[in-house]
């Protein structure tokens, strides 16, 4: 198998390829290096080929590594998975940022157990754009109430949309559902959201875009690309449980 920093260097390409093909300066698409169900020596690996963004689903592995990765302090730690509402209080204070929020009680948590030294957490709305055949996400009609009320919390700055989209084969059908990510925040942006000093929250952020659908989410305007396989190789059967 190719060693990491070829894959990553592979990856590289592939994502500056796909931003000029897009009329895009590669630099307004940021790679989240996906790390789960890897050991820390593979991040260690990324980091020395010049990685520094990882995201992660399990909050003990990933507090794991954490731990054994702690003299890396550049590392910009992502969190990407389910969150459970006893789990906030570990990720509020160990990552910057989250992608995953679809529930407002959730956010809620984040926001009070976000240490005060930090600064804000940076956080993305996981929208599901699938309907019945996916359970994480807000649905469409849901988002603009879950954002207003997120972006509204103090500790949280809200920086965009998240999204995983089913599987599609081809390119067309990937960017048509990815296109209404796209649309989806374009429409949030339209409703001139504030936080709680009355400020707009950035929403600058489309994460979207995995080892397969990489080239359609940069052409329907991904910011934050979030590649595991491509990058680490085939994860285990039975140990990813996405
Ligand atoms: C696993 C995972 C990825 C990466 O998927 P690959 O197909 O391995 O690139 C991206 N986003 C989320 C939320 C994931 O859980």
């Amino acid at each position: 198998m190719p060693k990491i920093d070829e894959m990553l260097h592979d990856v590289t390409a592939r994502l500056k390829r796909a931003a000029e093909t897009a009329g895009r300066s590669p630099e307004t698409v940021a790679l989240v290096a996906v790390s789960k169900t890897r050991p820390a020596s593979a991040l260690a690996d990324a980091y020395r080929a010049g990685q520094r963004r990882f995201g992660e689903n399990y909050l003990q592995e990933a507090l794991d590594k954490q731990a054994a990765l702690r003299e890396l302090a550049d590392i910009e730690w992502h969190f990407i998975g389910p969150i459970q509402s006893n789990k906030t209080r570990a990720i509020a204070e160990q990552f910057d940022w989250v992608h995953s929020i679809d529930r407002e009680k959730i956010a809620r948590r984040l926001s009070e157990q976000r240490p005060a030294d930090r600064g804000p957490l940076q956080v993305c709305l996981q929208v599901n754009l699938d309907g019945e055949i996916s359970k994480s996400g807000v649905a469409l009609g849901d988002l603009p109430s879950l954002a207003r009320a997120v972006a509204a919390l103090p500790h949280l700055t809200l920086r965009g949309l998240m999204a995983i989209p089913a599987p599609r084969e081809n390119v067309n059908d990937q960017r048509a559902v990815l296109a209404r990510l796209r649309q989806a925040l374009s429409e949030l942006k339209a409703l001139k959201l504030a936080d709680d000093q009355g400020q707009p929250p950035p929403l600058d952020t489309l994460s979207m875009g995995m080892s397969a659908d990489l080239e359609a989410a940069i052409a329907e305007g991904a910011t934050m690309v979030r590649v595991g396989t491509d990058i680490f190789g085939a994860r285990e059967t039975g140990q990813d449980t996405l």
